[in-house]
C-alpha cells in the first residue's frame, strides 16, 4: 500500500488540547471538544490498524484532508485512490445504540435526533467531485460511512445505505482489496495524489482552540504516561508519584521543550523560558547545558541567545 500522507499522528489541535488539559482548567465545552477530537483520532488509529492487517498494492490512501471549495471548508477522513475509482470514507466513532426512522437518525436511549451522517457524506462527495473536476479528473466516486467502534449498534437500517458497520469492516476492506487487483496504479493516479496533497490545508479556519497564555499555565514536566506532573528523584531521574513512570532529566526536558514549541510556535526557546517552563530545577545550568547539547544556539550575546532545532529556520 502506498500512503504518502499516512501517519496516524494525532492532529495538532488534539495535541494542543492534551497539553492544555494538564496545564490549564478547560471549560466544559472545551472538554467536550477535546473528547470529540480524541474519539475521532482513536477511530482513525483503529481503521489504520485494519488497513495494516490487510496490506494492498493498488491503493493510495490519503487521510485527514482539508480543502476549500470557494469559501467553504470541508474535511475528508479517508480518500482511497484505486485504479478505477476513488473511495471517499468518513469515519464515525459512535458508541451505543442508535436507530433510523423515516430517514432520521436517533439515539436509542433518549430518542434524541442526531445529525444524519449520510447528509455530511453527500455534501463531502459533491465537494470532492468539484475538486477532482477542477484538477481535470473524472474518476467515479463511491462514498461510505464506516462506524469503527465495536460497541456501536444501528437498528432499523435499510440494507442499501452506504454504511459499513463494525462487523462488516474486514469484509469491506477485503472487497476493496479484490477490486484493486485487476489493474495497477498509474502515473495518472499518482499525479492526482500529488495535486490533492498540494491542495490540502493543514490548519482549519474553524479550529476551536481555547485562549491560553504562558503566564497563566501550570509549569513543570508532565508525565509521559498520565496527566500528572513529575518530581525529581535522586540526582538524574524524574518520577511520577501517580503512575510510577520514571525517566531521566534529558528526555523529560526535551519532551517539555517540544510541548512548549507546540503551544507557543512563535515564542523563542531560551534558557530562562525553558527553566521557568520546566520549573523543577533550582539553577539554570542544566537547562543551558541541555539546550547547547541538543539544539543550535542563535545570537551572539548571552542575553540575546535563543535556540532552535536542527533543520528549523531562524525566527
Ligand atoms: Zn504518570
Amino acid at each position: 500500500m502506498i500512503h504518502p500522507h499516512y501517519q496516524p499522528n494525532p492532529p495538532q489541535e488534539l495535541q494542543i488540547f492534551k497539553h492544555l488539559a494538564s496545564r490549564t482548567n478547560l471549560s466544559i465545552e472545551e472538554k467536550l471538544n477535546f473528547e470529540k477530537l480524541c474519539k475521532g483520532y482513536e477511530g482513525e488509529v483503529e481503521f489504520y490498524q485494519v488497513l495494516q492487517k490487510n496490506p494492498m498494492k493498488n491503493w493510495i490512501d490519503l487521510h485527514s484532508l482539508r480543502f476549500f471549495d470557494g469559501t467553504t471548508e470541508f474535511q475528508l477522513d479517508h480518500l482511497i485512490i484505486c485504479p478505477t475509482k476513488v473511495y471517499l470514507i468518513e469515519m464515525k466513532n459512535y458508541e451505543g445504540d442508535y436507530f433510523i426512522q423515516n430517514g432520521n437518525w436517533y439515539t436509542a436511549a433518549r430518542k434524541k435526533e442526531i445529525r444524519n451522517p449520510l447528509h455530511q457524506l453527500k455534501r463531502s462527495e459533491i465537494m470532492l467531485r468539484h475538486q477532482l473536476q477542477e484538477l481535470g479528473y473524472n474518476h467515479p466516486i463511491e462514498s461510505f460511512v464506516i462506524f469503527i467502534n465495536p460497541a456501536f449498534t444501528l437498528y432499523q437500517a435499510p440494507m442499501d445505505l452506504p454504511i459499513i458497520l463494525p462487523t462488516q469492516i474486514k469484509r469491506f476492506v477485503n472487497q476493496l482489496n479484490r477490486s484493486g487487483t485487476s489493474s495497477t496504479i498509474t502515473e495518472h493516479q499518482k499525479r492526482l495524489t500529488n495535486l490533492l496533497i498540494a491542495r490540502n490545508r493543514k490548519q482549519s479556519a474553524y479550529e476551536k482552540l481555547p485562549q491560553y497564555h504562558f503566564e497563566q499555565m501550570k509549569k513543570g514536566i508532565i508525565c509521559h504516561l498520565c496527566t500528572n506532573f513529575l518530581s525529581i528523584h535522586g540526582r538524574k531521574k524524574l518520577i511520577c508519584e501517580s503512575c510510577g513512570y520514571m525517566e531521566n532529566f534529558y528526555t523529560g526536558v526535551l519532551r517539555s521543550i517540544l510541548e512548549f514549541q507546540c503551544l507557543f510556535p512563535n515564542k523563542k526557546i531560551t534558557v530562562n523560558t525553558i527553566h521557568e517552563w520546566c520549573e523543577l530545577f533550582q539553577t539554570k545550568s542544566f537547562i543551558r547545558r541541555m539546550l547547547k547539547k541538543y539544539l543550535i544556539s542563535v545570537g551572539t550575546s548571552r542575553k540575546s541567545t535563543y535556540y532552535i532545532f536542527e533543520g528549523e529556520r531562524e525566527k
